[in-house]
């Protein structure tokens, strides 16, 4: 089990370490309790012995005396002299009753043993082994029992015989020796270790087994300890004699069994009191870490609206991390308001910025608010970056928003967004009161400004859109707003409107711009192709192609708007590659067929400003193994102005691979003839604004005929495009046109349906070469 609270585990280690400790002195304390009780039995012990040795003495003095007055009684040495042996018998017998021994011996002069007053079983008395224990006293082993032996000579005067008192060490002397000693006694007798005989005062100890209790000096008897020593009265191998004085423990223990009850106690009570200081130590620490560990939590989840304290005031580490943490809290909240208002506003001006427009302009949409939102900018921006460097128009900036500031009706709210410019936010108000208001704040921005040394007279261009009648997104009151400012221009027009129409033709022009560069790829495109007549022969030499886009979505879209985008976006070289490519597998079809036709396909500015458009054309008809003369291009007039010299050196190369060339759209352009004349084109189209509505005398008919004429003084064929009636065609005949181009003649029409008109148009216009007409040069 792991302890995953810090205060549980102080609690443990506190309480462990105390425990341990007193286990420690409870053990000390124990042993030497029970070592000085053992100290003292063994003391006991010494003094016993030496008690039993004084008594045992005392004793065989005793003894001896008795004996040797036995021996020197008359008619008892009488009897011995004579060897009168039952005399000596009953004498023995009531000497030794007298004196209270347990056996009576006699000995002849020659130490034979002759009388013995309790003999054995075989009439005599075995003496075994005999040792001295005093000068007075022997330890014999008779009869395999230990005694205590007296002896004395009997002399008449010499030596006739010995007589000998035996006292059994038996249990009256046991517990005789226990009353003088205070201890308890245990003699034993063995033979060859084995033991033979014993007898104590503790009646458990005659159970002992044998040789156990030599070398003990403790031992455990029923449950009790006792001490021992050992004394050896007789040691004569195989025999031996041993006495025992036996100290019981318990009472000596029992004097200190109060003192370990008291430590007991004493310790129980220390352990307790311990564990309580413990349980209130570990609360004091953990309780003020848990309660920062919550602060801590809670500051994580965002939580700044409190204060990191502790119940109790402390001036320790504790404290100073709970005032550390609630300064930690501090600062982050700080941060935080720091970071969400920095989210909200512009750093240059402290203006609120885009997202804090976003998000009013939201709430004010979404709670039924209507107002105006205008977008206000500097005109020409870039150019004054460019001319004095950002930091003074950032200076500017800030200078203005401080007039705006100023300036600043109720209700309503100023922003600043690189690149946007202000954002005004006109909450509750009417349009025109909104364009009026915001006309007023422009001419406050308008007056003079001194910036570094430089004089500016700023010019601020606004764009307005109310809302929610004319948008209710915001996104999209943002992007009209802007695009009412793209509208707006410096005097009367400072202030724009967003229109819905021209948001509808930027949409589509939006949309087509993006889409032309994929126009080929998706098979959108085709080529119609319109005739052009020979007015002097009513043949059909050549066709001009023309392109046509179906847009998927919008339908057909007229070459007019979508080649300008084409220009704009840099899709136009795509589309001219697709037409020559077009044109040409057309023309090589027909020649197959035997059909031979001119066809001029219109190029653009960009076409000739590239050097090498040439090569590409040049290698296209290669590729479709066409030759040049079958290919005409148009440029119109205005291209041509563009970049002359450029265009000039791509006109030379296509005219010298063998291509015509023709000026397109004459007369919208600012081009003189003269300048023309040094262009290698070959015709001139006359544009179909002058021939539309050609009636004799009109301004459009002095003007195509004078062109006609000095075209025709140049060495270049007439063209003209745009004749819708036979009158026109008639006309231009008359005064000397070379081809005709319109709808009188044909629509652009697709391939085929040109082919079949092909036909019928042969016997349809047969009749123009019978006409009487004016002088013209042969087309080149
Ligand atoms: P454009 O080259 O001057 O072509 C003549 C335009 O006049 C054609 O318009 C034609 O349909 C129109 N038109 C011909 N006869 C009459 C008539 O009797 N009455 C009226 N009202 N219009 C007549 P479209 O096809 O719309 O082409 C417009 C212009 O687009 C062309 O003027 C040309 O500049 C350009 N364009 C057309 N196709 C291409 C092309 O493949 N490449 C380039 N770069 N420009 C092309
Ligand atoms: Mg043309
Ligand atoms: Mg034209």
């Amino acid at each position: 089990m792991v302890i995953k609270s810090l205060r549980s585990r102080l609690i443990l280690l506190l309480v462990g370490l105390l425990a341990l400790v007193l286990l420690a002195v409870f053990v000390a304390v124990y042993t030497s309790t029970t070592l000085s009780a053992e100290r003292q039995a063994a003391r006991q012990l010494e003094l016993g012995a030496r008690v039993f040795r004084s008594v045992l003495d005392a004793r065989a003095r005793e003894l001896a005396t008795a004996t040797q007055i036995l021996a020197a009684d008359f008619g008892f040495r009488q009897a011995v002299a004579s060897g009168d042996l039952p005399t000596i018998a009953s004498a023995l017998d009531n000497q030794a009753r007298r004196i209270g021994a347990d056996q009576a011996l006699f000995f002849d002069a020659a130490g034979e043993l002759r009388i013995a007053s309790a003999p054995g079983r075989d009439g005599q008395a075995q003496i075994q082994a005999v040792a001295s224990l005093s000068p007075e006293a022997l330890i014999a082993v008779i009869d395999q029992q230990p005694y205590l032996l007296v002896d004395a000579v009997l002399r008449a005067p010499l030596p006739v015989g010995e007589v000998a008192m035996a006292f059994r060490l038996d249990q009256a002397l046991a517990d005789e020796l226990r009353e003088l000693t205070g201890l308890d006694i245990r003699f034993v007798s063995s033979y060859d270790g084995e033991v033979q005989h014993a007898l104590s005062t503790l009646p458990a100890a005659q159970q002992w087994p044998p040789g156990s209790m030599r070398d003990k000096q403790t031992l455990n008897l029923d449950g009790e300890r006792y001490q021992l020593v050992q004394l050896s009265l007789l040691e004569q191998a195989p025999y031996a004699v041993h006495v025992q004085l036996i100290s019981p423990l318990r009472d000596l223990l029992a004097s200190f069994a109060v003192l370990k009850r008291e430590l007991l106690l004493i310790t129980l009570i220390a352990l307790l009191a311990s564990s309580l200081l413990a349980v209130w130590l570990a609360g004091s620490l953990a309780r003020p870490v848990a309660s920062l560990a919550d602060a801590a939590r809670r500051i994580g989840r965002g939580d700044y609206q409190f204060r990191v304290w502790l119940k109790r005031r402390r001036a320790d580490e504790l404290g100073m991390l709970a005032d550390s943490i609630d300064l930690m809290r501090e600062r982050i909240a700080e941060r935080e308001q720091q970071l969400a208002h920095n989210a909200m506003h512009d750093p240059l001006t402290g203006l609120p910025n885009l997202a804090m427009v976003r998000e009013r302009l939201q709430s004010a949409v979404a709670g039924g608010q209507s107002g105006v939102l205008a977008q206000c900018n500097l005109d020409e921006l870039a150019q004054l970056v460019n001319a004095h460097g950002q930091d003074l128009v950032d200076n500017l900036v800030c200078q203005s928003a401080e007039r705006l500031n100023a300036a600043l009706p109720p209700r309503s709210l100023l922003a600043w967004q690189p690149g946007s410019g202000f954002v005004l936010l006109l909450e509750g108000r009417a349009l025109d009161d909104a364009v009026l208001l915001v006309d007023q704040l422009l001419g406050l921005l308008a007056d003079k400004l001194q910036i570094e040394q430089v004089k500016l007279r700023p010019q601020w261009l606004a764009g307005l859109v109310e809302w929610p009648r004319q948008g209710s997104g915001v996104t999209e009151l943002l992007r009209q707003a802007s695009m009412a400012l793209a509208d707006a221009e410096p005097g009367d027009h400072r202030v724009a409107v967003y229109q819905a129409q021209r948001d509808e033709a930027y949409q589509r022009r939006l949309q087509l711009a993006r889409d032309i560069a994929y126009a080929p790829r998706h098979e959108e495109l085709s080529v119609v192709y319109q005739p052009k007549l020979a007015l002097a022969s009513g043949q059909v030499p050549q066709v001009e192609a023309l392109m046509r886009w179906h847009h998927q979505r919008l339908g057909p879209i007229r070459p007019d708007e979508f080649i300008v985008l084409a220009e704009q976006t840099g899709s136009i070289a795509l589309l001219t590659q697709w037409v020559l490519n077009a044109v040409l597998a057309q023309v090589r079809e027909w020649l197959s067929r035997g059909i031979e036709l001119q066809v001029a396909m219109n190029i653009s500015a960009l076409d000739l400003e590239d050097a090498s458009f040439p090569e590409q054309v040049e290698q296209a008809l290669e590729r479709h193994q066409v030759a040049p003369r079958y290919l005409s291009l148009e440029v119109t007039e205005s291209a041509l102005m563009r970049e002359p010299e450029r265009s000039l050196a791509s006109l030379q190369r296509l005219r010298d691979s063998g291509i015509s060339l023709a000026v397109d759209d004459y007369g919208t352009g600012y081009s003189s003839l003269a300048m023309l004349k040094s262009l290698p084109v070959q015709y001139l189209k006359i544009d179909k604004s002058f021939v539309l509505q050609l009636t004799e005398g009109s301004d459009d008919a002095v003007i195509v005929r004078s062109t006609i004429e000095l075209a025709h003084n140049m060495g270049l064929a007439v063209i003209a495009e745009g004749i819708e009636s036979e009158d026109t065609l008639h006309w231009l005949q008359q005064r000397g046109c070379d081809y005709a181009q319109g709808y009188f003649v044909s629509r652009p029409v697709a391939a085929e349906v040109l082919e079949a008109w092909l036909g019928e148009a042969q016997a349809r216009f047969a009749y123009l070469a019978e006409r009487e007409v004016g002088v013209s040069p042969s087309p080149v």
